[in-house]
Parts: structure tokens; sequence; C-alpha cells
């Protein structure tokens, strides 16, 4: 690059970026993030580059076909400036940062605004069965048709050879997977571990919408999963007996649990039993709300 990344708002402006890339033979990458950049969407970028990408596109966009009426949209952090310099020193050699306009067109802006649509029942359900139906998918019922919706379009804008996605998404990954398989896009899907703080907290975009004294509160999630994966070393075998072990953690700081279950890591069904079965498939996952004012989510492979 040399003259510093590039900041590109229009679809045909990605295309041109992609084809003079091409041109120069290099592989292509994309890092599909709604902005509010930090370590964790960093080290995509850097994966998506050690898996052979000479040009990393990541995309910055708040998507709102994956929001609820009743969720953050509005509130979501914009940071742009910022965005720009964090993924250009990750190595990334565009920011893709559309406007929702130039994203869905002007009638699907439109009829979100007059009708409140977030989503209108897209892929999610059509491919990805059952590991877009549970959990995040059950809550949050219109979440990974807005999040297929999206990520097909980018695919299809931007054609990328790997598409980096975090494991702090576990069941999104998932969904990705499966939506990729299923429909038959062309390129590899990497998954990256989970970028955390040095207290083991997930670094997110939501972190900032803590206190300090909810904050440390929100340590319990990454210490229940610590404590499940050492009690699955030291032998325990008992689903409930470890799912109790990491709710009551969690309850113990007062933490609002949506769900925390031990489950299959290729299909997210619930797991009844951890005889025989090597850590390595079985995946802790969980979502908790600090008071009302954030609700995370957080996961770890047993192994
Ligand atoms: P988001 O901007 O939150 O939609 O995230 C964009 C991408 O970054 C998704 O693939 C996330 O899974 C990934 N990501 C977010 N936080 C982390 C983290 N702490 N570690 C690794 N990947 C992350």
């Amino acid at each position: 690059m040399g003259d510093g990344i590039r900041l590109l708002t229009r679809k045909a402006e990605v295309r041109e970026f992609v084809a003079q890339a091409r041109s120069r033979g290099e592989r292509i990458g994309l890092v599909p993030t709604m902005g509010a950049i930090h370590q964790g969407h960093q080290s995509l970028v850097r994966r998506a580059i050690e898996c052979g990408a000479g040009t990393v596109i990541a995309s910055v966009f708040v998507n709102p076909t994956q929001f609820s009426p009743t969720e953050d949209f509005d509130a979501y952090p914009r940071t742009l400036e910022a965005d720009l310099a964090a993924m250009e020193e990750a190595g990334a050699a565009a920011v893709f940062a559309p406007s929702v306009a130039e994203m869905y067109g002007e009638a699907l802006v439109e009829s979100m605004r007059v009708h409140g649509l977030t989503s209108f029942g897209f892929l999610s359900h059509a491919v990805a069965g059952s590991a877009a139906r549970l959990w995040e998918g059950e809550r949050r019922p219109t979440h990974f048709d807005g999040v297929t919706m999206v990520v097909s379009k980018l695919f299809n804008i931007v054609g990328p050879d790997v598409a980096c996605f975090g494991e702090k998404d576990f069941q999104q990954l998932a969904v990705l997977r499966q939506m990729v398989a299923d429909m038959d896009f062309d390129l590899e899907v990497v998954g990256c571990p989970i970028v955390r703080e040095e207290d083991g907290l997930a670094v997110s975009s939501r972190n900032r919408y803590m206190d300090d004294a909810q904050r440390e509160r929100a340590l319990a999630l990454s210490r229940s999963l610590r404590e499940a994966r050492e009690a699955f070393a030291a032998g325990q075998r008992d689903v409930g007996a470890l799912v109790s072990g990491i709710r009551a953690t969690l309850e113990a700081e007062r933490l609002d649990i949506d769900y925390a279950e031990i489950v299959d890591a290729s299909t997210l069904e619930p797991l009844d039993s951890l005889e025989g079965i090597d850590g390595a498939d079985a995946r802790a996952i969980l979502a908790a709300r600090v008071d009302n004012t954030v609700r995370l989510i957080d996961n770890a492979s047993l192994a």
C-alpha cells in the first residue's frame, strides 16, 4: 500500500479495489465488523494475513437488520476515525464502511422506517438449521437472519478467498460456516480464538457500557468457564454438575443468566453426557446480563 489505509464507502469502489489487488495476484481477506475496533477485531486481520491474504478488507457496518427494535442499534458506538487507525495498525489495506442506504438500498431503509422491520426471514432459517435456531436464535429471533443477510452480501461484494470470524460469537461462526457450505460460497471461513483482557474478560465493543463495578462482576463469565474447564480436566463428566457450577459463579455476582449450557461444538445441540467425548468437541456457552445495562456472551472449549 504505502499510502495508508483506504476508506471505501461504495460497493463499486470495493469491487474496483479488489480487482486491482487480484491483478497483482493477491489473495483477498475479509473481516466483517460493526466497528468500535479493538484487539479482538485486529487479531482477525492478522489471522487473515497469516492465511495468505495479501489484501485484507475490513468492513465497518452497524447492521440494522441484525438488531431487534429493543436492542442497542442507535446507541452502538460509531468511531470510524479511530477504527481506520486501528485497522491500519493491524495491517488491513482498506475499510469498507457503507451507509445503510448503500448496503441495502433506499427501499429497504424506507420499509424499515415505516414498518419497523429489522429482518425479513432470510437465510438463517433456510440454511443454517439448528445452529441458528438455538440459544441466541431463540432469544433474538431475527438476529441470524440479519447476520446471514449482511455477511452474504459482503461475500458477494468483496469476493474474498478467506473470511475471518471470532470464536467470541461462537454460534455466529457455526451459522456462517453452515451458510457457506449450504450456499456454496467459494471461500474459506477461519474461526479465530477469543481475545481477552488480562483479567479474563472477553474483549467486546459493548464492555464500554459497564462502569467499573459492573465490569468487575462481569469477570464471573470468564471465571465460570475457566472453572468448568478445570472441573472437566479433573474428570468431571456430569453435564448437570458443570452447568450448576457455571450458574452458581454467575449468580454469586447477581448476573441474570439468559442461558448457560454445554453443547456439541459443531451442531450447538445440548450435550446430555460427556462420557467418552473429547473436550475439544464440547463447548460451554453462556449469555448473561449485568443489571439491565449490558448483555454479555462468552464461551470456551472444555479441552
Ligand atoms: P462485532 O464487531 O462485535 O460484530 O465483531 C466482529 C467480529 O469480531 C466477529 O467475527 C466477532 O466474533 C469478532 N470478535 C469480537 N470480539 C472478539 C474477541 N474478543 N476475540 C476475537 N474475536 C472477536
